[in-house]
């Protein structure tokens, strides 16, 4: 059985009242830890990872508004490519939530919620649909966004993408896209498209204004390129006459202390009591 087979099972036990439900993840040394792609929305705070019912240092966890991917290059994409490979992510789950708020707000009621801020029309982008992601269905939202992830070049051939929604009131899990059966068939493809090499770099130059000269650098540190594309942003901020925000000090991060995990790892869930 492999990770996300046993985490639904282990999920779905214990949503049926089994209490010995739930995973090892000693067994699945080779499959974690898996990256996670949620919503903002604060109730998945205590809801994920245990709805999963991994451990909470097996679990990589990316969030944006409406767990949205806008393009193969995206910033989120990034996020997740680096979570592969500088984190070692073995997995990536896309997790969209019933009841997502990003979801039920629509084009209109956005506009006015930015104008009640301040924020007028003409300084947001032509294309706001597409830039904010909007969406109307939780489900094809995570069909979506599993698709261009699968599809971005960032990822490769090795890495299982799946497509998961969890029922925000009871942490059940629903698997909507099987990452390991579309690998199958997606390996080949890839090994095709690596192939005429030539051809890919084109493609990657279509899909946005993406600098592939700018991989040229090995000694260039990773942030290094966004630091410069923050500073483009200060100074065009600056120009309107706005002082860019200085970033806050972060928090001293709390000590770490060992944490023994008993096996198994039982899913959190809430059990609706009948
Ligand atoms: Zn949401």
């Amino acid at each position: 059985m492999r990770l996300l087979e046993a985490v639904i099972e282990a999920n779905h036990r214990a949503l049926a009242g089994d209490a010995s439900a739930g995973l090892h993840p000693a067994d699945f040394a080779d499959e974690l830890p898996i990256v996670a792609l949620t919503c903002i929305d604060p109730r998945l705070n205590s809801l994920m990872p245990g709805a999963l019912g991994l451990p909470e240092n097996q679990f990589i966890w990316l969030r944006n508004a409406g767990n949205i991917i806008t393009g193969p290059l995206s910033s989120t994409m990034r996020s997740l490519a680096l979570a592969c490979a500088v984190k070692g992510g073995k997995e990536i789950a896309i997790i969209g939530h019933t009841d997502c708020l990003v979801g039920k707000t629509n084009t209109m009621q956005l506009l006015e919620r930015l104008r009640s801020l301040g924020i007028e029309r003409h300084v947001l982008p032509d294309n706001i649909n597409e830039y904010f992601g909007i969406f109307s269905s939780e489900r094809q939202n995570v069909l979506k966004a599993a698709e261009i992830v699968r599809q971005s070049p960032l990822i490769g051939p090795k890495i299982p993408v799946h497509g998961l929604l969890v029922d925000i009131g009871t942490g059940k899990l629903e698997w909507l896209v099987n990452g390991y059966q579309i690998l199958e068939t997606f390996s080949s493809k890839w090994q095709e498209v690596v192939k005429s090499a030539g051809h890919t770099v084109d493609a990657l130059k279509s899909l946005t204004d993406f600098n592939i000269g700018e991989m040229k650098f090995p000694e260039t540190k990773i942030g290094e390129i966004v630091t410069r594309g923050e500073d483009w942003l200060s100074e065009k901020v600056h120009q309107i006459g706005t002082q860019a925000p200085q970033p806050a000090a972060a928090p001293a991060p709390p000590t770490p202390r060992p944490i023994p995990l008993p096996p198994p790892i039982r899913p959190r869930i809430h059990l609706r009591r009948s």
